[in-house]
């Protein structure tokens, strides 16, 4: 295979990568960009968006579910639904090829070459791609690394037989009778509830004293009680040990450090991801690190000239959104544009039930960072809209500086809040003030409302509460 050069590789066509090439190649600059995957990495292949089919068919069951059973006032009586697991996954798979499609053409539109094949350095400015026709060398005035990440096993229980990670929990072919799973972050939880809420008997161990410990109590206590009533057994304080000796149950210690076992016909290992850093040669540029991670500067710069990494490989938070953000601003400075990293913030969403939104910092960040604060919030309980959903669990806080008003963080937790993200970032990064969200007209009936609510509450006068 003759070499072939270009100014811009990219490796990696996940969110961080297929959007830095996209945007490249809108600007003008002759691009490639490679994976040894469907194009759209993680986040759309084994990531956000299955996971997020998933959950979404498991809250229509259980609503049907719920409607079969007492448990419904709403009037509505139904049979019991059944599964057809096949068919789930099927249409989540379709979802997931029509956005691999999608995302070649939005790279061919934009005029940047995707070549299917796994990349290794030969140095800072070449790279050897095994393609299924041979190896493909390509020259590159400047690279950017986007290899992401994958899940992190426990040395103790590798993915093995009925140990599985993330991936394979997207694409069960029966739904497990018990689940155990060992981390109760955010993509444990959203996986378990969903797979609780298709007819699985689930156990979360977590070694923290709560679940999703990187977020406040007063935004877990919701989901920790929701989890309680959908029949979810967490145990917290806990610490897996491995495979218990018949191979067929999971091995703890209790919070009380007794050992016991937990049967499981799949244990579902979610403790982290780690930066895909391995395997591709990366060694040979010697670029400094961050721990695991590659080390960026506000350019996204490594410490190699021409060399720049972004997404997960680059450290957290690791979401889709922070890679894509990165992956345009690269480009644009490639491009030549005068860019550099001056995000407010990155909001984060947890899509467990209730969901938790976060964008800015919370009280204790803030507090830790020296800041006079005040803060208030607003229960979804006086919310019209949250009751007419049958949901009032959860609330709306606002944080705001206390000379000024102006927003500093704003989190809420509650039934399909998602799109409330949206709203929160924009306030902080416009610097938005207590007294701007309060001058604001929210629609009603919306879960909205209880934003502005929030913020009129902080400034002493909430109309509904
Ligand atoms: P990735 O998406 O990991 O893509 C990296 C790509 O590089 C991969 O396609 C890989 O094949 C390729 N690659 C690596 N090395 C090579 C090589 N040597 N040669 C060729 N190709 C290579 N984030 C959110 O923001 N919201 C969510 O709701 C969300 N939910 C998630 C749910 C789950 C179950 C998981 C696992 C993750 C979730 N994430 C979510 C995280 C999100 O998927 C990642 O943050 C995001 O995909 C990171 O994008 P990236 O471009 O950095 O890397």
């Amino acid at each position: 295979m003759d070499d072939i050069s270009c100014n811009l590789l990219v490796i990696g066509a996940g969110p961080g990568g297929y959007a830095c090439a996209i945007r490249a190649g809108q600007l003008g600059i002759d691009t490639i960009v490679v994976d040894a995957q469907k194009p759209g990495g993680t986040c759309l292949n084994v990531g956000c968006i299955p996971s997020k089919a998933l959950i979404h068919a498991a809250e229509q069951f259980e609503t049907i579910v719920r409607a079969a059973s007492a448990k419904n006032d709403l009037g509505i009586h139904a049979s019991p639904p059944t599964l057809d697991l096949a068919r789930t996954i099927a249409w989540k798979d379709d979802i997931v090829r029509r956005l691999n499609t999608g995302v070649a053409g939005l790279l061919k539109k934009a005029g940047a070459r995707l070549i299917t094949g796994r990349a290794r350095f030969a140095d800072g400015k070449t790279v050897e791609v095994e393609t299924p026709a041979g190896v493909q060398t390509i020259h590159a005035e400047t690279v950017v690394i986007a290899s992401g990440s994958e899940p992190a096993a426990l040395p103790f229980l590798p993915f093995e037989g009925r140990v599985i990670s993330s991936t394979e929990a997207l694409a069960l072919t029966e739904i497990p009778q018990k689940l155990v799973i060992v981390g109760a972050g955010y993509i444990g939880l959203e996986l378990g509830t969903a797979l609780c809420k298709l007819g699985a008997d689930v156990t979360v161990v977590e070694i923290e004293p709560r679940i999703l410990p990187q977020y406040d109590a007063e935004l877990s206590e919701p989901v920790a009680k929701r989890l309680r009533a959908l029949g979810v057994t967490v145990l917290t304080g806990a610490k897996a040990k491995g495979l218990a000796a018949d191979g067929a149950a999971l091995a703890i210690e209790t919070a009380n450090g007794q050992p016991t076992t937990l049967a499981a016909d799949k244990i579902l290992v979610t403790v982290g991801r780690k930066p895909a850093t391995r395997g591709f040669r990366l060694e040979l540029l010697d670029l400094d690190m961050d721990g695991q991670f590659i080390r960026i500067d506000d350019h996204c710069r490594t410490s190699m000239r021409g060399v720049y990494a972004i997404g997960d490989v680059t450290g957290e938070p690791m979401l889709a959104h922070r890679a894509i953000a990165q992956g345009e601003m690269v480009a644009e400075i490639v491009a030549g544009k005068k860019r550099a990293w001056d995000k407010t913030c990155i909001p984060a969403i947890c899509f467990t039930d209730p969901e938790i939104v976060t964008a800015g910092l919370s009280p204790d960040e803030a507090k830790a960072a020296g800041l006079d604060i005040k803060t208030d919030f607003f229960p979804f309980r006086a919310n019209g809209r949250a009751l007419s959903l049958d949901r009032e669990d959860g609330f709306i806080r606002v944080v705001s500086r206390s000379d000024n008003h102006v927003l500093l963080g704003i989190q809420g937790v509650g039934a399909g809040i998602s799109e409330l993200s949206a709203a929160f970032s924009l306030a902080i990064e416009m610097s938005a003030r207590l007294e701007d969200v309060g001058g604001t007209i929210f629609a009603h009936p919306t879960q909205s409302e209880a934003f502005h609510e929030a913020a009129l509450k902080s400034l002493g006068h909430a109309i509904h509460i």
